[in-house]
């Protein structure tokens, strides 16, 4: 898979004496987790993960040389069974995921790194994500930190009804590809599809919300679009995929910087 993150940030590029020789106590890895999951009719199974490279590349690229923090390959494989019926989708287990997650931070561990990052791009994962975190500290001593999708962008210019029921390869997720490869979106199969219209909103939400329903993409998304992507561009993404990477990497420099807080 084509890859964003610049050379000198990618670990598994490194051989192991050059691991060996990075300072233990300031460098910072990040682990992505994605998926590869139906996207609808008109964008690939690597969404989740293409969309995770693309932010983190970027991000990477906006800090400082001498800053030790190296993206490590990624998880592809998430928990996806929301997405069971749609052929392509290739979903792992709770157990499975958190069972590989935990296996990396061990071999970091052992390895004496200490501050691990878990960098998560699909909603499917996120609870696991945030278990983990926890208990790879708990576990193993490393200090774990997360960091979710766009870094908590505003989406300036998102339709209003695609940001309040739009969940899943809708205009956010497209435009980001349109801005990074275009190549792998195919403008002439959109699909939309609303579980509610925000004239008549609904108390009971898929996710982020105080009241939630389990759901099924087969349940309420034929075409496995859970919004609208029509209103997707290129320069939209552009201008999105700017702003994320720059909050990602003030993340990514506040982790680094992080050290225990326990008053005085
Ligand atoms: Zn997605």
């Amino acid at each position: 898979m084509k890859t964003s993150i610049p050379n000198n940030r990618t670990f598994a590029y490194l051989n192991w004496k050059q691991v060996d020789a990075l300072p233990r106590e300031s460098t910072l890895l990040v682990l992505p987790t994605a998926a590869i999951e139906q996207h609808g009719h008109h964008l690939p199974l690597a969404t989740d993960t293409l969309i995770n490279n693309l932010l983190l590349g970027h991000a990477l690229a906006k800090l400082p040389a001498e800053m030790p923090i190296y993206a490590l390959p990624p998880v592809h494989y998430g928990k996806s069974n929301e997405h069971i019926g749609f052929p392509g989708t290739l979903s792992v287990s709770a157990t499975t995921f958190m069972a590989v997650v935990r296996d990396v931070g061990a071999s970091l561990a052992k390895a004496n790194f200490k501050k691990l990052v878990l960098y998560n791009t699909h909603g499917g994962n996120t609870s696991l994500v945030d278990v983990m975190a926890r208990d790879l500290r708990a576990e193993f001593g490393l200090r774990t930190f997360t960091l979710h999708g766009s870094g908590g962008i505003s989406f300036e210019g998102l339709d209003p009804q695609e940001r309040a029921y739009g969940f899943h390869a809708g205009e956010v997720e497209t435009s980001f590809l349109l801005a990074g490869i275009p190549e792998v979106v195919d403008q002439s199969a959109y699909t939309a599809n609303y579980i509610a219209d925000i004239t008549r909103p609904e108390l009971l939400l898929p996710e982020n919300a105080p009241a939630t329903f389990a759901w099924l993409t087969r349940d309420i998304a034929e075409s496995g679009v859970l919004g609208d992507p029509h209103l997707a561009s290129a320069e939209k993404g552009e201008r999105w995929l700017e702003e994320a990477a720059t909050r990602l990497a003030a993340a990514l420099q506040a982790m680094a910087r992080y050290s225990d807080r326990q008053g005085s």
